[in-house]
């Protein structure tokens, strides 16, 4: 399948509530195509997660792939391919925990985000198969931003602190942890 152009701040779908992926969508080929579109869009860009609204599709749809090694975000601990459709999200601490996050539809920016530390994301695969899964730390944080995704919201909307909202030449500059 082929990388697709990435929607940014300002379009309307990234603003909006995601339709849900119906039962007789799943183990469509439209469905795989679309999975596969939205991968191939998260490698061109050097993302580890992606959601349907940023590629201009309003479903409720989002990846997740933190590689070995990974440049862009320093040494993260890898995670495989997570496909999460139709998710929800439940707290699973009061404890919160601040990172500095990006975005392919903010491009050139970071900034800090101060989300809970751990949660119990329930979801399904492609297949439709319901699954729920615990996730703590950094890795909660990823998710809880490609979920926002699909919820309409951008992380920027999330700042508490805006000052911390940086280009990445400054961050990498005066920021990070090197
Ligand atoms: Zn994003």
């Amino acid at each position: 399948m082929t990388a697709k152009k990435i929607t940014r701040m300002g379009n309307p779908l990234l603003k909006q509530m995601a339709l849900p992926v119906l039962n007789d969508e799943f183990q469509s080929l439209e469905l795989k195509n679309l999975i596969d579109d939205l991968y191939d869009t998260m490698k061109e860009e050097g993302g580890i997660g992606i959601a349907a609204p940023q590629i201009g599709i309003s479903k409720q749809i989002a990846l997740i792939e933190i590689p070995e090694n990974n440049e862009r975000y320093g040494n993260l601990p890898p995670h495989e391919l997570l496909i999460i459709i139709n998710p929800s999200i439940e707290f699973t601490t009061a404890e919160t925990q601040t990172f500095y996050e990006g975005c392919l539809s903010v491009p050139g920016l970071r900034g800090q985000v101060t989300r809970k530390k751990s949660l119990r994301l329930t979801y399904q695969d492609p297949t439709g198969s319901p699954h729920v899964l615990e996730a703590s730390d950094f890795f909660a944080t990823v998710i809880q931003h490609e979920v926002d995704h699909l919820f309409g919201i951008l992380y920027v909307e999330r700042m508490s602190n805006l000052k911390t909202l940086s280009f990445n030449e400054e961050f990498e500059q005066y920021h990070s942890k090197k």
